[in-house]
């Protein structure tokens, strides 16, 4: 049977702007094709045995050629997978999806366009202008600005510009575009706005006129990606621009990871306008659990849930031996707040501990860098693993960044990133200052060799509010 493709608008850049369509398609792909705008974080959502393939360019290679791309398109629908082509901002704005879905067309492969937010729209917005107005602008064109060889472009007036244009890929020949326009009629007053990685924390402005607007962006060193906006409604950025005042925009934060789970500090991060990365890429390998052991949790007095994600993975091998919630021990502990929370989530009410007695019967993760004692009562569910599809992204992402801050969310997060700097080979981050949560973790990262981030930052990061949030 002959599978299916999906082009999907990733958006801009901000997670959320994204569809719910789109998350769809790319939690059932069995194959999905990336650029390099497509923001990873979204790749998240993909089924265990999804496979990525990266299309954009990477360090040691070129970009993978756009024929090459609709090859292996069809070759992998042809072969009954259902495939996500996955484009920054809007699949059919520069995104070339005439071709691809023109090349499934001819090869009777069916396929479906899922529209993204494009980064004119996106970027002005995020930037405090409004693409239209009652007042300065009744109308908007997008234009390319790769080829400074537009053969039309210098024929058309200004009345046949929209009132406010927006430029894609035109760094490199602003000026020449400024030029044109003004030999068409636009006067040397018109402002510009050029905004580098919009929607990101790492969005960046620069302003002026048409004449003056390239020196300014070679002056600040904007580059690719950015969206150049023409036109009167730059002129209410002043008054309405919203996304540079959040209280956490321009920092760049690490989250050191240990689980497998979603971050909910990078989200809290990125939600207020930091750009926040948290790594690496886990995933869960569960271990069987044999019935001897099942009874015996079953008879015992106490448990300790050592990990989060022990209790799902518990509880899916006690409910297939047929037990259920009330076959479990009277005494429920765990080590940490997330369990806690876990665990009330399945309507368990556990107790948090601190020292371990050495009756308790203990479920929990393989760890290599715990050990534990005395192994007789420690039954073992899962162990984490990297999840190498992510390597290429985590590797980017430390690589291409600048980053300023890690925070240590917990001991085993250190121990995650010491060993993953280790392996990707980015000794530079090691001299990263280090935010924390929790005293404890505060004297291991120290006692690892790290380097504290003074207190005024601990402050302005509002662990402790997150942390409460949390509960
Ligand atoms: N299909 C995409 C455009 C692809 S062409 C869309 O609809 O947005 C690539 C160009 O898009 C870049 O050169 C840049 O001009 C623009 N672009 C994409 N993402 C951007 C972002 N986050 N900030 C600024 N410009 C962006």
């Amino acid at each position: 049977m002959l599978g299916y493709v999906s082009f999907v608008g990733a958006g801009p850049g901000d997670l959320g702007l994204v569809t719910e369509k789109g998350i769809r398609c790319l939690r059932e792909a069995d194959v999905v094709l990336y650029d390099r705008l497509a923001n990873p974080r979204l790749l998240r959502v993909i089924k265990a045995d999804c496979q990525l393939i990266y299309c954009g360019k990477l360090p040691d290679r070129h970009m993978m050629r756009q024929d090459k791309i609709n090859e292996t398109i069809i070759e992998k629908a042809r072969i009954g997978k259902k495939v996500v082509r996955l484009k920054g901002g809007d699949p059919a704005v520069f995104g070339r999806v005439g071709e691809e879905a023109g090349a499934c067309q001819m090869e009777g492969i069916g396929y479906d366009i899922v529209p993204g937010i494009t980064s004119s729209i996106a970027a002005a917005s995020y930037a405090g202008i409004p693409v239209t107005h009652r007042d300065h602008s009744a109308s908007i064109t997008l234009r390319t600005g790769h080829s400074s060889e537009e053969t039309n472009e210098e024929n058309i007036t200004r009345y046949e510009h929209g009132d406010t244009i927006a430029y894609y890929m035109g760094v490199k020949n602003l000026d020449h575009h400024c030029q044109v326009l003004m030999r068409q009629g636009f006067s040397p007053e018109t402002k510009v706005a050029v905004i580098e990685w919009a929607t990101t924390g790492k969005q960046r402005t620069a302003e002026g006129t048409l004449p003056t607007i390239s020196n300014e962006v070679i002056k600040q060193q904007i580059k690719n990606p950015a969206m150049t906006i023409i036109g009167d409604v730059v002129g209410l950025r002043d008054q309405l621009k919203w996304f540079e005042k959040k209280s956490m925009f321009g920092k760049r934060i690490l989250i050191a990871k240990s689980s497998a789970e979603e971050s909910g500090l990078e989200r809290y991060f990125l939600d207020q306008g930091a750009e926040a990365y948290a790594f690496p890429t886990l995933k869960i390998a569960k271990k069987p659990i044999s019935i001897d052991w099942l009874a015996r949790i079953r008879a015992a007095d106490n448990l300790l849930f050592r990990a989060p994600e022990s209790v799902a993975i518990l509880f899916e091998a006690f409910c297939s031996e047929g037990y259920d919630l009330r076959d479990l021990p009277r005494e429920i502990y765990c080590l940490s707040e997330k369990t806690k929370r876990v665990l009330l989530n399945k309507g368990i009410l556990s107790e948090k501990i601190t020292r371990i007695t050495e009756d308790m019967i203990q479920v929990g993760y393989e760890t290599k860098q715990e050990s534990i004692e005395d192994e007789t009562n420690l039954l073992l569910t899962h162990s984490l693993k990297y999840d190498a599809r992510f390597t290429e992204i985590d590797q980017r992402m430390l690589h291409e960044e600048t980053w300023e801050t890690v925070i240590f969310p917990s001991k085993s997060s250190v121990d995650w990133f010491v060993k993953t700097l280790e392996n990707y080979g980015i000794e530079q981050l090691s001299q990263l200052s280090f935010a924390y949560i929790g005293e404890r973790v505060k004297e291991y990262a120290e006692k690892k060799g790290f380097q504290i981030v003074n207190e005024e930052v601990q402050q302005e990061l509002g662990l402790g509010k997150w942390k409460n949030t949390q509960r």
